[in-house]
């Protein structure tokens, strides 16, 4: 599965903001943006141009295929599935990519970034509904039970990304039981519940040029 292996830092230097991929760092003054907001590359301090229609949108969409960590023709067919969903397209596909199990461990606190969720779910470490689950896409149901595989409850990254995240919650569409280490989608999460700081009707309008 294709995946960007570049510098992240790079990534919300481009869009401006924390996108919060680097986990812990995220949290400290060594962050690039704290540092050093500006866009990367030699021409970063002159790009001063205020961004207006097809420029808005495009970072629009990047901005949440890079918070995801998703490529951009996964991306589009998410796109598909949520125009093709009754509702309103742009929050069914945020709460399609929501769904995704690696995005579900990081919400849960079992990882410090998507990405170190995604490599944890590649390895085996979790079960959906008592069954082991290694794929980072896989989308979650309302009721369904993530938990920590009982071999892997000792696993030395997990216990430190609990101790790490510790007090930052869950959202409200999801449960956890620390003492079972396992966790419950209670619903599916509303806009509202998904604290994100993107516009997603500029990526409908993007896609529907
Ligand atoms: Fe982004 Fe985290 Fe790097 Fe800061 S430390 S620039 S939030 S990836």
């Amino acid at each position: 599965m294709a995946r960007y292996i570049g510098p992240v830092c790079r990534l919300c230097r481009r869009e401006g903001m924390k996108l919060f991929l680097k986990g812990e760092r995220c949290y400290t003054e060594k962050c690039a943006i704290e540092k050093r907001n500006l866009p990367p590359g030699q021409h970063g301090k002159l790009r001063k141009a205020k961004l207006v229609g097809y420029g808005l949108q495009l970072r629009e969409k990047q901005k949440v295929k890079r918070i995801y960590g998703v490529l951009e023709n996964q991306f589009r067919r998410y796109f598909e599935m949520a125009d093709r969903t009754r509702g309103i397209t742009g929050e069914t596909l945020l709460q399609l990519l929501e769904r995704r199990l690696d995005n579900v461990i990081y919400r849960l606190g079992l990882a410090t970034s998507r990405a170190q969720a995604r490599q944890l779910v590649r390895h085996g470490h979790f079960l959906v509904n008592g069954r082991k689950v290694d794929v980072p896409s896989f989308s979650v149901k309302a009721g369904d039970v993530v938990s920590v595989r009982g071999g892997s409850a000792q696993n030395a990254t997990i216990v430190h990304a609990m101790e790490e995240v510790k007090g930052r919650g869950i959202p409200e569409w999801l449960s956890f039981d620390a003492g079972q280490l396992a966790g419950r989608v209670s619903s599916l999460p509303t806009r509202e519940q998904i604290n994100l700081p993107v516009q997603e009707q500029l990526i409908v309008e993007l896609y529907s040029k």
